[in-house]
Order: C-alpha cells, then structure tokens, then sequence
C-alpha cells in the first residue's frame, strides 16, 4: 500500500503578518478549543480509520496557539484512529512568541520530533515593518527552549528580499540562523500578495537582480555552512530533508484535516472547505472540495513539475524523447545536470524553474 500522510491545518494566528494571504484569522475567545474539538472529530471520522501515517505535519496558521489540553486532544485523536507506530516524522509549526516549555514538553510527550518556527529576520525593524509579533530576542529563546526541552529536528524559517534590505543584512540574517545550529532552513524571497497589508499598501517586490543576488547569496552561504539545497528553497543538514514536504514532492499521497487544508488519496486532490465556522458547527462533518483528479497524463506533467523542484530531479526518461535534446543545452549553461540517468537544477536553474519546466512539459 502506499504510503500516506496527514497535513492538520490550524486557521489562527493572534495577528495578521503584513505579508501573508494564507487562510487564518485571530480566534474569538474560546474558538482555539472548539476548533480542537471539531478537528479530532474530523481525524476520528476519517474514511482511512486504521492506516498507518508515514508522517503527520501540523500546520498554519499558528499552531502553537493550541493550549497542551487541545493538543492532547487533537494527538489522541491520531492515535487512536490511525497506526502512527512506524511513524517517521511528526512536525508542528510554531511562532517564536507562542513557544512555552509547557508546550513543547506537551508535543515531546505526544511524538513530536520535529518543530518549524517561523524566524523570518534577526532585525527588530524589519519584524515591525512584516508586522511580526516578535523581536529577533525572542526568537533566540524560544529556539533555546526548544533545545533544552530537547527537540532534536529543528526547522528554521527566513525571508528574504525584504523592503529594502540590502545583501548585507541577508547575509547578517544567514550568519545568525547559522549560529543556531538548525538541522533545517527554509528560506523565501518575499512575494507581495495582492490581498495582504503590503500589496494594499502598494509596498513593491524588490528588482529580480536583486532577488536573484539574494538567492544566491543564500545559496552559497547556507552551502558553505553546511547544508544542502535539496529543493527550490529548503535547506538541510544531512540526513535531516523533510520527509513531509518530501513526500508531497515525490508525489505521495497525504490526509487533509482543518479548514483550507488540501489532500491527495486514490489520484484525487482535493480541499476542505475554507470555513473555519461552518467546519466548527458541523463538528469537522464537511465534505472535501475535489479539485482535481491526476490521471496518467496529468501524472507525467506532476512528476517533472514536483520533481525539479527538488535537486534529486526527475529520471530523463520522464521528458518526452522529442524534448531531450533541450536537456544538455540548459546544462551547459550552468542551469541543471545530467548524471547517472538524472536531470535536476542547479541553484542557478531553480531561479528560472518555472520556464524550464513548461519547456519540459509534455504537449
Ligand atoms: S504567522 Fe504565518 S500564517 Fe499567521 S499571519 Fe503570519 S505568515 Fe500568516
């Protein structure tokens, strides 16, 4: 059977970040537990009861809102409905300004071996300007506390192209994240959404050569220090990749639970309806948006598109034959690779990713 997955999505954060359009809103009181209560009541009703999960990822939103008793409540509800016996990876997303020792010691005790905290810049200034709601201090400690409660897989997120950074304050914000020591980094140039506070505000992207410059920068600062830059913008110690987004990349089949959340199960995609009061009314009782159904064709085109988004790239013979002759002159100008009957990107190729794969696509 093949493997399956499980994403959990909590639609609240305290405030609204000035660059973000995902689907979360500051909770009413009390709405934190409802909303725990009608989740695990979804897990519990899942049509896949009994399947063993190969990883679970609890996302956001601001997952770390969730008090230990709703997390208790939600992890049960796991438990008692799947087999996470062989489960290889569980993560939960947090904010530096929710993290308590209370809470990690809590998803410790409950199989959590892995934490992504969103750190995004070491520069109070620019934590105001994105409307983040804590100081590079803060996020300090709550990486130390989550040492010393002893999670050992720790994810850190950054961002950059900020307005008006320069590359040195990039490279300020690498150094920091370095000294951490994370076993993982994942790094995103800005992109101004429409629809958030800076898109209203007409806050403009910064130049692509300057985003380009940027990208590069972290490219080789975070592979010099170590890591490697196995997809567009995740980096990893070795040996410490993330299996859950991996398995999204590689194609995998995963659960989805919680407003907005999206899944895949029998060549299905699917979502559940973005509605974070009717989920709750209905005790977590919704039935899933389909929104697309991958057949063999569609399958081709996922597989280079989820593919070369990774370094490990795709098997040549997933290009159309008539297309590989377009194979080696993006090799020889620095943008991807050829070796042991695989293509993948460089750095470099994952800048223009999304024009190399629509030339790769079958017709
Ligand atoms: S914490 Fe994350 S999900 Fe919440 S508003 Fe900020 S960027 Fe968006």
């Amino acid at each position: 059977m093949n493997k399956l997955s499980a994403y959990l999505h909590v639609p609240f954060c305290r405030r609204k970040c000035a660059y973000c359009d995902f689907y979360s809103a500051p909770p009413a009181d009390g709405a934190v537990s409802s909303y725990a209560k009608a989740l695990a009541a979804q897990i519990r009703s899942s049509p896949q009861k009994g399947r063993a999960l190969y990883t679970v990822y609890l996302g956001g939103g601001t997952p770390s809102l969730l008090s230990p008793d709703d997390f208790a409540l939600i992890s049960s509800a796991l438990r008692e409905t799947f087999d996470l016996s062989s489960c290889a990876e569980f993560t939960v997303e947090c904010n530096p300004e929710s993290v308590t020792p209370a809470l990690v010691d809590c998803w410790l005790s409950h199989g959590v071996d892995r934490v992504s905290m969103g750190i995004q810049t070491f520069s109070d200034a620019a934590l105001a300007r994105l409307g983040r709601l804590h100081t590079a201090a803060r996020a300090q400690e709550a990486y130390q506390e989550l040492r010393r409660c002893g999670m050992k897989k720790v994810s850190l997120d950054l961002m950059a192209a900020l307005p008006d950074q320069t590359i040195s304050q990039l490279e300020s914000d690498l150094d920091a994240m370095i000294a951490l020591s994370p076993e993982h980094v994942s790094v995103y140039l800005l992109k101004i959404e429409p629809r958030s506070a800076l898109g209203r505000e007409g806050v403009a992207e910064a130049d692509e050569d300057l985003q380009r410059e940027m990208y590069l920068t972290t490219h080789r600062r975070l592979t010099a220090a170590g890591f490697e830059h196995y997809e567009i913008s995740n980096f990893a110690k070795s040996g410490f990749r993330a299996l859950h987004n991996s398995h999204y990349w590689q194609g995998g089949e995963y659960l989805a639970f919680g407003p907005n959340a999206s899944g895949f199960v029998d060549g299905v995609r699917f979502r559940i309806p973005a509605d974070t009061a009717a989920f709750c009314a209905s005790n977590g009782q919704v039935t899933p948006i389909v929104e697309d159904v991958v057949d063999g064709e569609e399958a081709a085109r996922e597989k280079i598109l989820l593919g070369l988004r990774c370094s490990d790239g795709i098997p040549v013979s997933a290009v159309e034959p008539e297309k590989q002759s377009l194979l080696q002159p993006l090799c020889r100008a620095g943008l991807a690779t050829l070796s042991n009957g695989r293509f993948a990107l460089t750095a470099e190729g994952f800048l223009v990713s999304d024009a190399v794969i629509s030339h790769l696509m079958p017709e």
